[in-house]
């Protein structure tokens, strides 16, 4: 506006007092001062006084040789001390001719003071920040740390073979999804190990004790009693159905390594269910009523052929029977029944027996495991139920139970009826 006013006042250019008078007039009315410079940059008049000195000559002022060459320049100072800016804009005739240039320096320090008020706030708002933020790392760290440290020291120890206790689950989730997996490692190595234990212990037991009876019987046999034929005769077989008695435990443990090592081998033959199934069950009969145990078995003569190993199928039968016989207390029932269904054979074995409960329902079919109503049955080795379900499922049929401890157990076992 100045440089507008003074281009259509020339007259302001070419006298340096008109130039002061129009200078400490405008100054009045701004509150930077004002400077009029002719064509060359000479100063004409200033409104600042520390400038009276330079009057005439060209002043030092950044932005003044831009001006002079017809660029309007705006430079801003920022220093420690002081901030301010400089507008330099030449001034022309009608004929587009530079004649002068009018300036104006504002000192900026209000404005600046509050710009740096800003930048403390920022920087205090920052610095807060930040020492939020390294507060909730470290609290954050300490979070995870003392769970990590205790699944770190759990670990090692399962590693050195010691039991640990159930770690408390406790952090972010991801932390107690690996708690819960490293207490589910460790519960699964408890079982395992107790399942060694108790494998070791059956194992001596059942072994130790028809070796036992075996040794009295050599003894009282050399101790005289061969001369008497009829105690010769029945210490003999005794000492033979010790050995008869062996036979299964050792099948057991030998069919057990066959599975685990993966080498169930089927040979399926067309069998009539029928016709097949009667003859198998007789010394099952035989064994239940010798204990005083009522037996019934259905066996419907319309049952059809089906594809199976029968060697293995009769072991699954045996194994299902003679736990039935085994926990079935005297005067217990015990039911075999056969039904042929849509697509499958239906073979099932019921006993009033204690029954299993419902939490161990599944555990029974892990090897070696003898449910805590069983341990008071000295026999058994808790191999018969994993080999019964695996040789099942080796036929592609599924072996299921249903038990409660008031009314017994039902073992069934399903067959796919189609001849492959
Ligand atoms: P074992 O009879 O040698 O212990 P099994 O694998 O045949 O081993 O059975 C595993 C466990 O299942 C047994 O220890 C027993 O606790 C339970 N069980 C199996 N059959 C019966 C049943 N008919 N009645 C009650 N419990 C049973």
């Amino acid at each position: 506006m100045i440089a507008e006013f003074v281009s259509d006042q020339p007259e302001i250019l070419e006298d340096p007092e008109m130039a002061t008078t129009y200078v400490s007039r405008i100054h009045l009315t701004i509150q930077g001062d004002v400077l009029i410079l002719g064509s060359g940059g000479n100063l004409l008049a200033a409104s600042d006084p520390t400038l009276s000195d330079d009057l005439g000559q060209i002043p030092d002022i950044d932005g003044l040789l831009q001006a002079v060459e017809g660029q309007p320049t705006v430079i801003l100072h920022y220093s420690w001390t002081q901030t301010g800016g400089t507008a330099f804009a030449p001034v022309a005739d009608v004929n587009e001719q530079l004649i002068g240039v009018v300036g104006v320096t504002e000192n900026l320090d209000a404005t600046a003071s509050q710009f740096g008020d800003l930048r403390r706030l920022i920087l205090v708002a920052v610095l807060i920040a930040l020492l939020l933020g390294i507060v909730l790392a470290l609290v954050l760290a300490r979070r995870l740390e003392v769970p990590i440290l205790s699944v770190t020291e759990a670990v090692g120890e399962i590693a050195a073979g010691q039991r640990i206790e159930p770690i408390t689950e406790e952090g972010p989730e991801e932390i107690q999804e690996l708690i819960r997996s490293v207490n589910l490692l460790a519960s699964n190595l408890r079982s395992m190990e107790d399942a060694r234990r108790g494998l070791l212990a059956n194992i001596v037991h059942e072994i130790g004790r028809p070796l036992g009876a075996i040794r009295s019987a050599l003894h009282v046999l050399r101790q005289g009693a061969a001369e008497d034929q009829a105690t010769r005769d029945e210490l003999l077989r005794g000492i033979e159905d010790e050995v008869i008695r062996l036979q299964p435990l050792l099948d057991d443990l030998a069919q057990l390594h066959g599975q685990v090592t993966g080498r169930i081998t089927i040979t399926r033959a067309p069998i009539s269910l029928s016709t097949w199934l009667p003859p198998l069950l007789i010394p099952w009969r035989a064994a239940a009523l010798d204990k005083g145990i009522h037996w019934q078995a259905h066996i419907p003569s319309d049952l059809p052929v089906v594809e199976i190993d029968p060697d293995r199928i009769s072991q699954v039968i045996g194994n299902l029977l003679s736990n039935a016989v085994k926990y079935t207390p005297e005067d217990g029932d015990l039911q075999v029944s056969a039904f042929h269904d849509e697509d499958a054979v239906r073979i099932e074995v019921s006993d009033t027996g204690p029954g299993i409960a419902v939490d161990e329902q599944d555990k029974v079919f892990e090897p070696f495991y003898r449910s805590q109503a069983a341990r008071r049955f000295p026999q058994g080795l808790g191999l018969g139920l994993t080999i019964a379900r695996d040789l099942v499922e080796a036929h592609g049929g599924r072996l299921e139970i249903a038990s409660d401890e008031k009314t017994g157990s039902t073992f069934t076992v399903w067959l796919p009826d189609t001849l492959d």
